[in-house]
């Protein structure tokens, strides 16, 4: 029976312990603060938002918002950002992403102070994961580890294969299995036979983006499977990259979709607007 890998409750035990902290820093009368910024009123986007901004209030980090219009320019966008850089009661900026198409995302999150860069996007946060510094860190490749580490599985000696090298999930995830010491191949479009590669890893990271991809044709006996994905069926009903179903008896340990990797994103983020008092 495969051990289901509860992100909810993990990420409600993360929630916890940051409300504690940030109740200590009160009684030292700091407040985290986090600046949302989100451009237009794309559905999705706004989900996500208000869910941002729902755990600042359970955990007590005070939130700004931005609710910009849709046309905004991009000089309009940087300058607020700018803004906020300058403002020393904002420790975070978030942007929610995407951005509309005449607006450069990779413009905004240069613009971002790094010491602000509670999404961990900018080249600076980016550069100082990959060589080990302490910072802020992508919130859901941070979350697969805190998956893990809280799900005790080891990391350290084990074959991970990690399936994307998106620049939010794939590439960073891979560089944060590395820095537990996990043997890491990073996979792509391009990958001949992923069948065979896939079937290699104890640890197998799916995030490619297509509804179901992984069946238990790619996955060894006994490996733990985390699904990154996130999909609306053809019933609306939530689906991850692995067709759960088919997988769940072949493995040690799989997390569901809803309820696995989706939950740890928003507590990571909270984890780096905590953090962000100590950087800014
Ligand atoms: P992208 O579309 O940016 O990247 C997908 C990656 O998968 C690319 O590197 C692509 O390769 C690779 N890929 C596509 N098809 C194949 C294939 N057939 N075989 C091997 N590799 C393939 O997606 P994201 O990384 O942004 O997101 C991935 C998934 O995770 C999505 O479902 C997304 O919704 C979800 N997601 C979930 C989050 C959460 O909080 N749970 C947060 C962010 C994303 P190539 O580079 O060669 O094109």
């Amino acid at each position: 029976m495969a051990q289901l890998i509860d992100g909810k409750l993990i990420s409600t035990q993360i929630k916890d312990e940051l409300r504690d902290e940030v109740t200590a820093l009160k009684e030292q009368g700091i407040i985290p603060c986090l600046a949302v910024i989100q451009v237009g009123n794309d559905p999705a986007s706004s989900v996500y938002v208000n869910n941002k901004k729902k755990a600042c209030a359970y955990i007590g980090i005070e939130s700004l918002s931005y609710e910009l219009e849709e046309s905004v320019s991009q000089e309009e966008l940087l300058e607020l950002i700018e803004k906020l850089n300058k403002d020393d009661k904002v420790n975070g900026i978030l942007v929610q992403l995407p951005l509309p198409k005449h607006i450069d995302e990779n413009a905004v999150i240069h613009a971002i102070s790094p010491a602000k860069d509670v999404d961990g996007f900018h080249p600076e946060t980016v550069g100082n994961m990959c060589i080990g510094t302490e910072g802020f860190l992508p919130c859901t490749p941070a979350g697969v580890i805190q998956l893990l580490k809280r799900s005790g599985i080891e990391i350290a000696g084990k074959e991970c294969v990690v399936v994307g090298r998106s620049n939010i999930v794939g590439k960073p995830m891979a560089m944060l299995l590395l820095r537990e010491n996990g043997t890491v191949t990073i996979t792509h479009s391009r990958t001949q036979d992923l069948k065979e590669v896939t079937k290699r890893a104890d640890i197998l990271v799916v995030a490619l983006g297509k509804p179901k991809f992984i069946t238990k044709d790619y996955v060894k006996e006994g490996a733990v499977v985390i699904d990154v994905g996130i999909h609306r069926n053809e019933n609306n009903k939530l689906c991850g990259d692995v067709d759960f179903d088919d997988v769940v008896d072949k493995v040690s340990a799989i997390t569901p979709v809803p309820g696995g990797v989706g939950p740890m994103t928003i507590a990571m983020l909270m984890d780096n607007c905590v953090k962000s008092v100590l950087h800014s």
